[in-house]
C-alpha cells in the first residue's frame, strides 16, 4: 500500500531512528505511509503527484495506530499533531530537534 509514496518520502525526509511522532523505528515497528488529510472523492491515485507527496507523512505502525486512536478520542490533539506534520511535509526537510520538541509538548499534554 502506497509503497512508492513511502519510498519517495523516505528519500526526502531521510528517517533515522524515529518517525514523525517520535516513535522508534524497529524491525517490528516499520514505517508506513499516513495520509495527512482525508481522501477526496474519485480515484486519488490519478491526481497530481504533488498532491500525493504533500498528503503523506512517515509514521511507524504503532504511531499510525496512535494517531488514528487520537482522531476518535482526542480530536484536538489529533488536529495539532496533524498540523505540525503538515508543516514538516511542506518544509521538505528532515525533522530536527526543534520539531521533536513541539511533538513532545503536544503528545504529553
Ligand atoms: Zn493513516
Amino acid at each position: 500500500m502506497n509503497k512508492l509514496e513511502l519510498l519517495r518520502l523516505k528519500k526526502i525526509f531521510r528517517p533515522k531512528d524515529r518517525d514523525w511522532l517520535g516513535f522508534k523505528i524497529t524491525h517490528n515497528n516499520p514505517l508506513t505511509y499516513h495520509h495527512l488529510f482525508k481522501q477526496i472523492y474519485g480515484n486519488w491515485e490519478e491526481l497530481d503527484i504533488k498532491y500525493q507527496l504533500h498528503n503523506g507523512s512517515l509514521l511507524t505502525k504503532n504511531a499510525h495506530k496512535y494517531i488514528h486512536l487520537l482522531e476518535s478520542i482526542d480530536h484536538d490533539k489529533f488536529v495539532k499533531l496533524t498540523e505540525l506534520m503538515r508543516q514538516l511535509n511542506q518544509s521538505m526537510t528532515p525533522p530536527d530537534e526543534e520539531y521533536y520538541e513541539k511533538v513532545k509538548k503536544i503528545r504529553n499534554r
